[in-house]
């Protein structure tokens, strides 16, 4: 099946599924075909990395700015960052792969 090469059409399209799988918001046979290419898609994952730290740095953002709370809660429902399942996804998934270079 080639799994272990480097598949430029494959990656492409799950790339455009990592905003929504970090949303919660593929199917279960998505998620999966998601979390199966990042573990062995070295590329993918790293771009993956880089989402998670970008939304780190966002909550980080959110959390120390002074915004009215209206506006946060705007702000935050629609972002992962208060979905748990999708967190919990998140942090197992670091845990698993760059344990020390994030978390
Ligand atoms: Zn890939």
């Amino acid at each position: 099946m080639g799994m272990l090469n480097f598949e430029p059409q494959v990656c492409g399209k799950i790339r455009g599924y990592i905003g929504h799988y970090l949303n919660s918001e593929l199917l279960v046979e998505t998620n999966i075909e998601v979390l199966q290419h990042l573990s062995y898609c070295q590329s993918c994952a790293t771009f993956y990395q880089e989402q998670i730290y970008f939304l780190a740095r966002l909550k980080e953002t959110l959390s120390n700015v002074e915004v009215p709370e209206s506006l946060e809660n705007r702000i935050r429902s629609s972002t992962v960052l208060e979905k748990p399942t999708a967190l919990g996804k998140v942090v197992s998934f670091f845990r698993a792969r760059f344990t020390s270079r994030i978390w």
